[in-house]
């Protein structure tokens, strides 16, 4: 699954995105609410915060190498590492 702002775009493994566990520790994970948790557990995207992401890392951090990008549009889509 992927989700665009104007700066920031998010991108998550579809398989891990299906993971409640995983869906949890990233809703918790990230300060401005850019993860949530639908009804059946499963990982969701809030456009309408992508671009307020600071950049921290945290959701980087949360889940398993690989599973979620975290691309910066402004900066010719270059993958936060
Ligand atoms: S880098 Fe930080 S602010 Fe940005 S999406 Fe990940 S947890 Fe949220």
């Amino acid at each position: 699954m992927r989700s665009d702002g104007i700066f920031i775009a998010v991108e998550v493994d579809d398989r891990a995105a299906a993971d409640p566990e995983l869906a949890r520790r990233l809703t918790e994970a990230c300060p401005v609410d850019i993860y949530a948790q639908g009804d059946d557990g499963a990982l969701q995207l809030v456009e309408r915060n992508l671009d307020e992401c600071v950049l921290c890392r945290l959701c980087l951090d949360a889940s398993p190498p690989g599973t979620v990008s975290v691309i910066k549009l402004y900066d010719d889509s270059a993958v936060l590492a």
